[in-house]
């Protein structure tokens, strides 16, 4: 159950002019599904990864259950994030991309195997454990970049644009997909996205993004059938 906090959130980068993200205010429920929209360059990536600790934040606070996380170091903020290029190691076997964050966690090889057993159940990936990523379909390979993020365990999990490099049909499947796991796993989820259709079927509530700044929040009935 894991509540998240953006207070007056601003971005500029170092060798920017102007705030990449702006004032940027959300409140989000424990195990709600959250969806960014909006053009190329509004802010969505950025706000996606201050969250993550992948960026810091210029000004304003990002809590966690009420705890402010701002300095707090990327490995220890428990988010599973998955990007648009899934970035397999391609000398590894499925099982492998999956064990090593675990790993280097210093997670014992049962418990590994345990988290791997159970996220490829979720993911139908159990006949695939020892193959490499050469070998697997695209969406195979998305599976695994979702698998790696999965046996984290972790209540937040961030995706940005996971499946804009797979063909309609199987971002269709993976779209079913992802509510599913969203559905056994509980995770409190924000998800980036250019798909209209992505946006609406996925979340609770979306979040529409113009030049960094929010310009609308609310359910998909009430960003996409305003009378
Ligand atoms: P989106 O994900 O919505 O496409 P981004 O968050 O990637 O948008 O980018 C928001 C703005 O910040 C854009 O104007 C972009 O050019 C700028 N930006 C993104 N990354 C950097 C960076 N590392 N350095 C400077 N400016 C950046
Ligand atoms: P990689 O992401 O390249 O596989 P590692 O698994 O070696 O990198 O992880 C390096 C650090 O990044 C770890 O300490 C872990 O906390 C963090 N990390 C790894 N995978 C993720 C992920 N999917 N989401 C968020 N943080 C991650």
């Amino acid at each position: 159950m894991v509540k998240i906090d953006l207070d007056h959130v601003y971005k500029k980068y170092d060798n920017a002019k102007n705030y990449s993200v702006k004032d940027f205010n959300l409140h989000i429920n424990p195990q709600e599904f959250i969806v960014f929209v909006g053009p190329s360059g509004c802010g969505k990536s950025t706000t996606l990864r201050m969250i993550a600790g992948l960026e810091d934040i210029t000004k304003g606070t990002f809590k966690i259950d009420g705890k402010v996380m701002n300095d707090v170091a990327p490995k220890n903020r428990d988010i599973a994030m998955v990007f648009q290029n899934y970035a397999l190691y391609p000398h590894m076997t499925v099982y492998d991309n999956m064990a090593f964050g675990l790993k280097l966690n210093k997670v014992s090889k049962s418990e590994i195997d345990k988290k791997i057993q159970k996220a490829s159940e979720i993911l139908g990936l159990k006949e695939y454990l020892k193959r490499k990523p050469a070998a697997l379909s695209g969406g195979q390979r998305q599976r695994v970049a979702l698998g790696r993020a999965i046996v984290r365990d972790a209540p937040i999990f961030l995706m940005d644009e996971p499946l804009s490099n797979l063909d309609a049909k199987l971002r269709v499947t993976m779209r079913a997909e992802i509510a599913k796991i969203h559905q056994q796993l509980k995770t409190t989820t924000i998800y980036v996205t250019h798909d209209q259709t992505e946006a609406m079927t996925l979340a609770d509530r979306i979040v529409v993004l113009k030049d960094g700044q929010i310009q609308q929040v609310g359910t998909p009935m009430e960003v996409y059938n305003k009378p």
